[in-house]
């Protein structure tokens, strides 16, 4: 592998450590890609099934634009490997990540009705690449949940389509995608995200509780 392969690989085993460690990628779950080359497009992709607290550089895989392994690697690209692609055409993004949280799967459910779910005036808005003030309102669109893969590639596209300024989207009790130009700002997105979906179902549930015991401060 080059220099530059490998850099990517050990970025991508560094994120998947670090959300493992905080509970986003549990199980086996989430999955992480980076592009490689664009022209024709080669992405580093993590494998299926594997612990992403325990992944290793050697584990990562080297897809094309199709899903389809390139060389002689064992192992299976994760099932959503076309949703990164889908991502990373549609965005031009340098990287894609997705994670599992408790707080993104159960604000996917409850906001799924209205189709996503408006972020607004939270200083943590600004962490969003092109974001400049709180005041900023971010629309997270929500996806209902599927196996079909090619056919959740198409909504995800379309999705994205329709809301050309969001910086990420929930699958409906599945989890939360999110991208960057490069590794470091997909990160930061998904950390801005998880931080932001965990404060707003944290406020419910005070709230909630408030509203039991007439507090006077709503
Ligand atoms: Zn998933």
């Amino acid at each position: 592998m080059s220099q530059g392969v490998d850099d990517i690989a050990a970025g991508l085993v560094s994120v998947a450590k670090s959300f493992h460690a905080r509970g986003w990628l549990l199980g086996t779950s989430g999955n992480l890609s980076a592009v490689v080359q664009r022209q024709p497009l080669q992405i580093a992709m993590s494998p299926s099934g594997v612990d992403k607290g325990e992944l290793r550089t050697d584990q990562l895989l080297s897809i094309d634009e199709n899903a389809r392994i390139l060389g002689q690697q064992g192992g299976k690209p994760s099932d959503e490997s076309l949703l990164h692609i889908r991502i990373v055409k549609e965005r031009g993004a340098g990287a894609v990540l997705h994670t599992h949280s408790i707080w993104n799967t159960i604000l996917s459910d409850i906001y799924a009705r209205d189709g996503g779910l408006r972020i607004e005036g939270y200083e943590m808005l600004k962490g969003l690449q092109g974001v400049r003030t709180h005041e900023h309102a971010e629309w997270l669109p929500i996806v209902e949940n599927s196996q079909d893969m090619p056919a959740l590639a198409e909504t995800v596209g379309e999705t994205l389509n329709k809301h050309p300024t969001a910086h990420g989207f929930l699958l409906r009790r599945h989890g939360l995608y999110s991208w960057g130009e490069n590794l470091a700002q997909a990160k930061r997105h998904i950390e801005i995200f998880e931080f932001l979906l965990e404060t707003i179902g944290r406020t419910l549930r005070i709230r909630e509780h408030a509203i039991r015991e007439n507090a006077t401060w709503l």
